[in-house]
């Protein structure tokens, strides 16, 4: 009963977002979007992204960006029947291109109080923590054990701003993660800290070298991702946030998670 009023919300919301297109796409000459928003008037989402996160986002074997979040944002585009266009590029750049070279950005990008003076952020579609990679002989194992240490970290993400507060930390920034457990493998870091899943990626690549530690153990909070948005577009917001409501009851969802986490 809860989920057919639920069901029945969403239709709701999601009829009172479509326009009268029919006058607009004449003036316009856009047909693609029903969505009363300005950023997908042109029938385009312009979706950044850093393609160096798997499983969420990675350079797939045609050379395009290909995971979790590439599947479920192409699927919003259809629910929203707009063209998705991927840019890869820096994570550290994502928000600021909000508006300029992107509509929005999806990237494992945790909700922060920090990036939301900048942007708007949807729902929050799914739940993460930092982990800690360290070398198999590795004695660290809890918070105090990070203190002085050489820590890697993807530049700009909340593991980097993680290692800023631990005392004596070298905070070792690097553009890419994987670059960082390249160099903890190598013997350049006592630590690796970057989000869950990414984290048991890199690490069963290296079975025998590294452990994988839960963030949860060091005291690190449950953190949520969610799509960066324009700020103020509340129509998109809403239209995407409905898109991922009905993803998530009528199956979508679930099956791309089975399709893409370890
Ligand atoms: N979830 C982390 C953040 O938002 C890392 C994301 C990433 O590296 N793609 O900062």
């Amino acid at each position: 009963m809860k989920k057919i009023i639920g069901m029945m919300l969403s239709g709701v919301m999601a009829a009172a977002l479509v326009t009268g297109c029919g006058a607009t796409d004449i003036a316009t000459g856009n047909s693609n979007s029903k969505i009363a928003s300005d950023t997908l008037s042109d029938g385009v989402l312009t979706v950044g992204t850093n393609a160096e996160f798997p499983p969420f986002e990675y350079v797939g074997d045609d050379g395009q960006p290909d995971g979790f979040d590439m599947a479920l944002i192409k699927a919003v585009g259809e629910e929203l029947g707009v063209e998705v266009v991927v840019e890869n590029m820096e994570f550290d750049s994502l928000v600021s291109s909000i508006g300029s070279k992107t509509d929005v950005a999806i990237a494992g990008m945790t909700v922060t109080e920090e990036r939301k003076q900048s942007v708007d952020f949807s729902e929050p579609y799914y739940n993460a923590v930092q982990h800690v990679l360290v070398p198999k002989d590795s004695p660290i194992a809890a918070y105090d054990d990070l203190i002085g240490k050489t820590i890697g970290v993807q530049l700009g993400t909340t593991g980097d701003f993680i290692v800023e507060e631990i005392e004596g930390a070298t905070d070792q920034q690097y553009n890419k993660a994987v670059d960082a457990v390249n160099d903890l493998v190598n013997g350049r870091l006592d630590a690796v800290i970057v989000d869950s899943n990414p984290a048991g990626v890199f690490a069963s690549k290296y079975p025998d070298q590294i452990k994988d530690l839960n963030g949860e153990d060091f005291g690190f909070g449950i953190e949520e991702y969610a799509i960066a948005l324009p700020k103020g577009d509340t129509a998109l917001k809403e239209a995407i946030d409905v898109a991922i409501t009905n993803m998530k009851e009528d199956g979508t969802f679930d099956k791309l998670v089975d399709e893409y986490m370890e």
